[in-house]
C-alpha cells in the first residue's frame, strides 16, 4: 500500500512539507486514511511578514475593479478544477452531491459575487465612508470619513464543515479589499481548502503571497499577529474564547470576527392551520435543513416552535419526511444523506443527542435507517432525529447545539410565548418564520431582528423561490449576536468594512472633494 500523501503547506511564497508526526485525514464512510497534514516547523512570523510586506502592497497598488478581475480569475481556474473538488469532498467530507454543491459551488458563486461587485468599485484605492460634513460655522473646513485597505494580514481560523465556502466566503472581500490571506482550516477536511489554493496559487493569479494556507495545529499563528492583522474565526463557542483572550486580540488589538455555534430556530407563526400552505413550507424546510449536510451547518435549523395545538400534527408531518431520507454512502446514487465528516464529530452528535433525549422525546428516530452501502460499523453516518417536548421551557433545548441530524420540536402557547422562545437562543444566526398574513410576519420579523444576523420570512408566494433557511447568500448579512459569536460577515459591500480601516479626515472642502 502507498503512503499517503501528505499536503504541503503554502507560506511565505512558498509550498513547504511539516516536520512533525503528521495528522491522518480518513474517509468517514470507508473507514480509509487518504491523505496527511502537518504545520510543524514552519517560520509563521516570517510567512506571515512575506505576505504583509510583499503580498499587501502589490495588492493594494492595484485598484478595485483590477482586483475584481483577479477574483474573476480564480473562479474560472476554480471551475476548471470542479470534478477534483468534487471527489475530494465525497471522500473527506463524506458528502452526496447535492451537499458537496452547497460547499464547492457555493463558494465559486460567492467568489464570483465579489468579482462582480469589486467591478463596480473602479479604480479608486479607497473607499468613502458617508458624505463630507462641516465642523463649524464656515462651510470652507469639513470632517470626511474615509476607508482604507488594512495594511495586515487576515489569518482565517475555519471550521470543518465547510471547506470551500468557508474559505471563499472570507477570502473574497478581504482580497478584494488588498488584504493578503492566510487560511488555517478544520482539520478534519483541510484537503479540499488546501486543493483549492493549490489550483489558484499555480495558476499565478495573484501576487506572491497573497494566499496561503496552513495545515494542521493552529498552534503559533495568533502569536505570530501584529496590531494591524486581522483574525477571523469561525467554529465552537470554546475555542473562540480561546481567541478572544490570546494576546493578540486582547492587547494588540488586532480585529477580531467571531462566528460561533448557534440554536437556530423554525416559527410557524400563530393562526396557520396544520396542513395549511405556511405548515407544509415549514415542514419540508426543517426536513431539508436537518439532512443538508447531515445537519453539520452552523444556521441548520435546530429548535422548531409551533402552536400547541399543532404539535403531534407537526411531528407527523416532519417525521414522513425525515422517513423518506436513505442514508449511508454517498457513491450511491440512491443515497440522499452522506455521513458526519469524522468518527470525533459522530461520537460528539452521538452525545449531544443522548443529553436531549434524556429529557425529550423521540419523534423521529435516526437509528431506524438501515445504512445503504456502509458499514455501520466503520461509516460515520446517522439518521436524521426529530426530538420534542411538551414542555418548551427546558433548557437544554435552547443551549444544546448538536451539530448533525437532529432538532428538537417544540410547542408555544401564543406569540408573545414564542418570540420569548425563540431568544432563548441567546442570540443566532438565523430565525425563519412561516405564515401567511403579511401583518404578523413583519411585525415577528422585526421582532426576531435584534438577536439574529438573518431572519428568513416565508409565506405562500415565496415558497418555491426562497433560498433556504440555512443558505448564505452573499447579498445577506452572515453572523449573529451573543451565542453566534457577536461577527458579521457578507452582506454585499458590507463585508468589505472588517477588511478596512475607517478614518476622518478634517480639511478644506475642496480638498475633500478631490478625494
Ligand atoms: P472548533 O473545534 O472550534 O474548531 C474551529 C477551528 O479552530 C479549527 O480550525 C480548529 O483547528 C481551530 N482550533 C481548535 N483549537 C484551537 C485553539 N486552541 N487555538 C486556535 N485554533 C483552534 O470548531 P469545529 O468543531 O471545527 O466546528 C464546529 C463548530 O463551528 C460548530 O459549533 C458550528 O456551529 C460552528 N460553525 C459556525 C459557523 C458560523 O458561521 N457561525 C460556521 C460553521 C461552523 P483543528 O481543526 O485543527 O482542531
Amino acid at each position: 500500500m502507498s503512503t499517503p500523501e501528505l499536503l504541503h503547506n503554502h507560506l511565505g511564497g512558498q509550498w513547504i512539507a511539516g516536520r512533525g508526526a503528521s495528522t491522518a485525514l480518513f474517509d468517514p464512510v470507508l473507514g480509509t486514511e487518504l491523505v496527511r497534514v502537518d504545520a510543524t516547523g514552519l517560520d509563521l512570523s516570517a510567512g506571515l511578514a512575506f505576505a504583509r510586506e510583499h503580498a499587501g502592497p502589490a495588492l493594494r497598488a492595484l485598484g478595485y475593479a483590477q482586483r475584481a478581475a483577479l477574483l474573476a480569475a480564480a473562479v474560472k481556474v476554480l471551475q476548471a478544477n470542479r470534478d477534483t473538488y468534487y471527489e475530494i469532498a465525497t471522500a473527506n467530507s463524506g458528502t452526496v452531491k447535492n451537499d458537496s454543491a452547497v460547499d464547492i459551488d457555493g463558494g465559486i458563486f460567492t467568489l464570483g459575487h465579489y468579482a462582480r461587485l469589486g467591478e463596480s468599485l473602479g479604480d479608486r484605492r479607497h473607499l468613502l465612508d458617508g458624505e463630507a460634513t462641516r465642523l463649524g460655522k464656515d462651510p470652507l473646513f469639513q470632517s470626511q470619513h474615509v476607508l482604507s485597505p488594512a495594511r495586515g494580514v487576515a489569518l482565517f481560523i475555519n471550521a470543518f464543515n465547510f471547506p470551500s465556502w468557508g474559505l471563499w466566503e472570507k477570502a473574497a472581500p478581504a482580497l478584494l479589499s488588498g488584504v493578503p490571506v492566510v487560511v488555517k482550516p478544520g482539520t478534519s477536511t483541510a484537503w479540499l481548502t488546501q486543493r483549492m489554493v493549490q489550483d489558484v496559487v499555480n495558476a499565478g493569479i495573484f501576487p506572491p503571497g497573497s494566499l496561503s494556507v496552513v495545515c494542521g495545529s493552529s498552534a503559533g499563528l495568533l502569536d505570530a499577529l501584529t496590531p494591524f492583522d486581522l483574525v477571523s474565526f469561525t467554529g465552537s463557542a470554546d475555542t473562540a474564547e480561546l481567541i478572544r483572550s490570546h494576546p493578540a486580540v486582547a492587547r494588540r488589538s488586532v480585529r477580531c470576527n467571531i462566528e460561533a455555534d448557534s440554536v437556530n430556530s423554525a416559527l410557524l407563526l400563530p393562526g396557520e392551520s396544520a396542513g395549511s400552505e405556511a405548515f407544509e413550507l415549514l415542514a419540508k424546510e426543517v426536513a431539508r435543513e436537518m439532512t443538508v449536510k447531515s445537519g453539520q451547518k452552523c444556521t441548520a435549523i435546530r429548535r422548531i416552535f409551533v402552536p400547541q395545538e399543532h404539535y403531534e400534527a407537526a411531528a407527523q408531518a416532519i417525521s414522513a419526511r425525515l422517513a423518506r431520507t436513505t442514508v449511508g454512502n454517498p457513491r450511491n446514487e440512491s443515497v440522499r444523506m452522506g455521513a458526519l465528516v469524522s468518527r470525533a464529530q459522530f461520537d460528539t452528535v452521538q452525545a449531544g443527542l443522548a443529553r436531549l433525549q434524556q429529557l425529550g422525546q423521540t419523534l423521529h428516530d435516526g437509528a431506524s435507517h438501515a445504512l445503504v452501502d456502509a458499514d455501520p460499523a466503520v461509516a460515520c453516518c446517522l439518521g436524521p432525529t426529530l426530538l420534542g417536548s411538551r414542555d418548551a421551557e427546558v433548557d437544554v433545548f435552547h443551549d444544546t447545539e448538536v451539530f448533525g441530524p437532529v432538532a428538537t420540536l417544540l410547542p408555544y402557547r401564543d406569540l408573545n410565548h414564542a418570540l420569548a422562545l425563540v431568544r432563548r437562543g441567546e442570540g443566532s444566526l438565523v430565525a425563519s418564520v412561516y405564515g401567511s398574513d403579511e401583518q404578523t410576519l413583519q411585525a415577528a420579523a422585526l421582532e426576531l431582528a435584534d438577536s439574529h444576523g438573518r431572519v428568513h420570512v416565508i409565506s405562500p408566494e415565496v415558497g418555491s423561490l426562497h433560498t433556504g433557511h440555512g443558505n448564505v447568500m452573499p447579498q445577506s448579512l452572515h453572523g449573529g449576536p451573543g451565542r453566534a459569536g457577536g461577527g458579521e460577515e457578507l452582506g454585499g459591500l458590507r463585508a468589505l468594512g472588517f477588511y478596512h480601516r475607517r478614518s476622518a479626515l478634517q480639511a478644506s472642502t475642496s480638498m475633500l472633494q478631490g478625494l
